[in-house]
């Protein structure tokens, strides 16, 4: 059962490639009451990344007892990865009253609402699916095999959104910041 809390949660989920994390990050920096929800995840640490800020970097064995163990809210395999939000950090954070922002993927955010159904859940919509591709294709780092398995997500995810509380479209990307912004500040009045 999920313990009562003051603390409020906001997710913001879309596909690869629509800017969520840009969004994100702004939005943590103008509400210094939202704090970003840590999961963890199977994926090898990058370089600018660390441990227990940005990902609890755990072995593959490791995240598989934690399943076992219902240690997550949720988790999914996304790109061969394991991701998942940690029960125990939501939980504690929210007992204090903080509020939580969570940077995850189109189907974490819905098991997150059942979870925690007075959740605020924002979808970030890329003006087209061209548009995404477009995106994804200048950032250099993306190749053929991970574009590929990134598009090949994108229909899955778009059909969701009608799930979501709230649908941005991320055009111009202040103007969509902004749009979060707004929601936000409601949300955590
Ligand atoms: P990246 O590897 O680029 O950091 O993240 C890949 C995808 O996994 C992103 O869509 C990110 O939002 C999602 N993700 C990160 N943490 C979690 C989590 O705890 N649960 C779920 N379901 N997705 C997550």
């Amino acid at each position: 059962m999920t313990p009562q809390s003051s603390g409020r949660i906001v997710v913001v989920a879309a596909p690869s490639g629509s800017g969520k994390t840009s969004i994100a990050k702004e939005i943590l920096r103008r509400h210094p009451s939202l704090r970003f929800s840590v999961s963890a995840t199977t994926r090898p640490k990058r370089p600018a990344e660390t441990h227990g800020r940005d990902y609890f970097f755990l072995e593959r064995a490791e995240f598989e007892k934690r399943i076992a163990a219902g240690a997550f809210v949720e988790w999914e395999t996304i790109y061969g990865n394991l991701y998942g939000t940690l029960r125990s950090e939501v939980d504690a954070a929210l007992a204090q009253g903080m509020h939580l922002m969570f940077d995850v993927d189109v189907k974490g955010a819905l098991s997150i609402k059942r979870a925690y159904p007075e959740a605020c859940l924002i979808f970030i919509r890329p003006p087209s699916v061209e548009v995404l591709e477009q995106r994804l294709r200048a950032r250099l780092t993306e190749d053929a095999e991970t574009l590929r398995q990134r598009m090949a997500r994108v229909p899955m995810e778009l059909e969701q959104a009608a799930l979501f509380d709230h649908v941005v479209v991320n055009d111009v990307l202040d103007t969509a910041t902004d749009e979060v912004d707004a929601i936000v500040k409601y949300h955590l009045q």
